[in-house]
């Protein structure tokens, strides 16, 4: 009993790789969390079974701010999407009114259909 409550080698073998893992897990839990990802779940996933989820999330992770080229279009064409599902026919047309009485023009018009004023192209 001369080395009672002190690790030694063997015990340190078992616990390294364990302390290794979960600080992978904590890097991993927190990486996938700024990228909308559940964090929680990666965490432990990585912490059970680094070998395997750790080349999972690498490959699955979603790309941050490093890579905008990436990330950006998709959220362009979703915005786009909503703003041509949500908006009024009336916008999407382009309408335009005469600079003389007010009255709507119809599209390419090149004189107002009630006053007669010539419409200036743009
Ligand atoms: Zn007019």
């Amino acid at each position: 009993m001369d080395s009672a409550g002190a690790i030694g080698l063997p015990e340190l073998m078992i616990i390294l790789p364990w302390l290794v893992g979960l600080g992978i897990a904590i890097l991993v839990g927190r990486d996938a969390n700024s990228r909308g990802m559940n964090g929680v779940a990666w965490g432990i996933g990585v912490a059970l079974l680094c070998i395997v989820f750790l080349p999972i999330y690498l490959i699955v992770r979603k790309p941050l701010g490093g890579a905008p080229s990436a990330g950006l279009p998709v959220q362009v064409s979703t915005e786009q999407n909503r703003a041509v599902s949500a908006g009024p026919t009336v916008t999407t047309e382009q309408a335009s009114f005469c600079p003389s009485c007010g009255n709507r023009l119809t599209t390419g018009a090149r004189f107002c259909a009630r006053c007669g004023a010539q419409i200036p192209t743009t």
